[in-house]
């Protein structure tokens, strides 16, 4: 089978890394792929954009795909899968409704609140007045989110009454221009946040495992938030117990409120979740995709052919897949960042090392690279992802930091605790 993965960051190469390693799979396309999917053997990109639908269906018809994969949010939001099912194609992500549960954080909380899927206390507001007015009646800390699309960016975890009035303020002065025309006003959660990712096809369920990233830049979890720093999988919080609970109490409801909606939902369904201090599972947010970098993590511990889950998720036989497998031991991984990430950086500076790094037994997953005629160049925030699997945290974690040091560019930033909550040596 041919298999075509829609987008170009860390989760896309480990997706095709993934799926090239079935004989099944005779050739990836992606589009529009990095550096390190233009590396690999049986894979080439497409220089199409995410959102030009009309190119990617042509192609795949004309070379006759039998599986898309979507990687992003952003094609998904604006209706790639109802587009490019309409002539007929497999596609794996779900419709522009079923996305919603994204792309608009208010949709997503009137489909929990209905639901009865324990989340935080939330309002939501289209005007400045009433949004102080009610962020000033729950007092500080609170949480200040634009209810669409923000690139990881929307979102003011307010400690100080200055801080959430400036958020309010910005995002109704089009900060984040439509996505920041609605407001998501809540409750500040306290605990541990994991992510679980479940495949579904709209009837039945298998989560993946649990994962923890790293969003701050800094180390301690200290300065602004990124797209993720690093992670690992799975997540000791996330006992047997706690999973289904998690099961039971999110992920079958969330599922059948979208069926009640009438959505066709065939894709992931990832529920970003804080633990509180009591051990209660609350859902922080819901993404319609793939977790950018828990991917890169998950996968490598996976034992059941990638493809065969990603088909029968898309074709909505998901029931035909008893049980995921899964490899023994942890999975750790490291994100390389240009300095300046998660503010302005340089790109274009010579990479060096990965075929050292990956001697050491780590796999390196690209998220911003490309090609310069044949030397891989950064392009991006986030560069590499190195991801190790080992026995134990400790093992895994001291496999990915001795391949980072052998990796260099100018100007790269990493974290060195990434793990501190699962490796004894911290
Ligand atoms: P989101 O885009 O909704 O995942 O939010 C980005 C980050 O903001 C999350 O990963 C959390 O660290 C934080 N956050 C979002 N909502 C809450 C909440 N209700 N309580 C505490 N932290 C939150």
């Amino acid at each position: 089978m041919k298999v075509l993965v829609v987008g170009s960051g860390g989760r896309e190469h480990a997706i095709a890394r993934t799926l090239l390693q079935s004989s099944r799979v005779k050739k990836v396309v992606c589009v529009p792929g990095n550096g390190g999917t233009a590396s690999l053997e049986r894979c080439s990109n497409m220089a199409f954009g995410v959102t030009d639908f009309e190119g990617i269906a042509r192609f795949a018809l004309v070379h006759e795909i039998s599986l898309i994969v979507v990687g992003p949010e952003v094609p998904l939001a604006q209706g790639i899968t109802d587009f490019l099912r309409q002539q007929n194609l497999t596609v794996f992500g779900p419709t522009q409704a079923g996305a919603q549960i994204e792309s608009s954080k208010a949709w997503a909380k009137a489909l929990m609140q209905e639901a009865g899927i324990p989340t935080a206390k939330a309002e939501v507001f289209t005007d400045e007045a009433s949004a102080k007015a009610y962020a000033q009646s729950q007092g500080v800390p609170i949480v200040i989110k634009a209810d669409g699309l923000a690139a990881g960016k929307g979102v003011t975890v307010a400690q100080t009454w200055e801080e959430a009035k400036t958020a309010i303020t910005a995002a109704f002065g089009g900060q984040f221009g439509d996505a920041g025309k609605q407001l998501v006003i809540e409750e500040c959660l306290t605990g541990q946040e994991v992510s679980l990712l479940a495949l579904t096809d709209g009837q039945t369920i298998r989560p993946l495992l649990s994962a923890q990233d790293h969003k701050r830049i800094g180390e301690g979890d200290t300065g602004p938030n990124t797209g993720g720093m690093g992670a690992y999988a799975p997540a000791p919080i996330v006992t047997p117990q706690l999973l289904d609970r998690i099961h039971q109490e999110i992920l079958a409801p969330a599922v059948a409120a979208l069926r009640n909606r009438g959505i066709d939902y065939r894709g992931i369904l990832y529920a970003g979740l804080m633990i509180t201090p009591q051990g209660e599972p609350k859902v922080i947010e819901f993404n319609c995709r793939f977790g950018d970098p828990e991917t890169q993590v998950i996968l490598p511990l996976l034992a059941t052919p990638l493809e065969d889950l990603l088909l029968a998720t898309a074709k909505g036989n998901l029931a035909s897949i008893p049980k995921i497998e899964w490899k023994p031991g942890v999975c750790a991984g490291v994100v390389l960042a240009s300095g300046g990430y998660p503010g302005s950086f340089d790109k274009h500076k010579a990479i060096a090392g990965l075929e050292s790094a990956e001697s050491q037994g780590a796999i390196v997953y690209h998220a911003g690279t490309k090609l310069n005629g044949s030397q891989l160049v950064t392009d991006g925030g986030r560069v590499l992802n190195v991801t190790a699997v080992g026995e134990t945290y400790d093992q895994a974690f001291a496999i990915a930091y001795s391949a980072c040091e052998a990796i260099e560019f100018e100007g790269m930033y990493y974290r060195r605790d990434i793990g501190h909550r699962v490796r004894m040596s911290e």
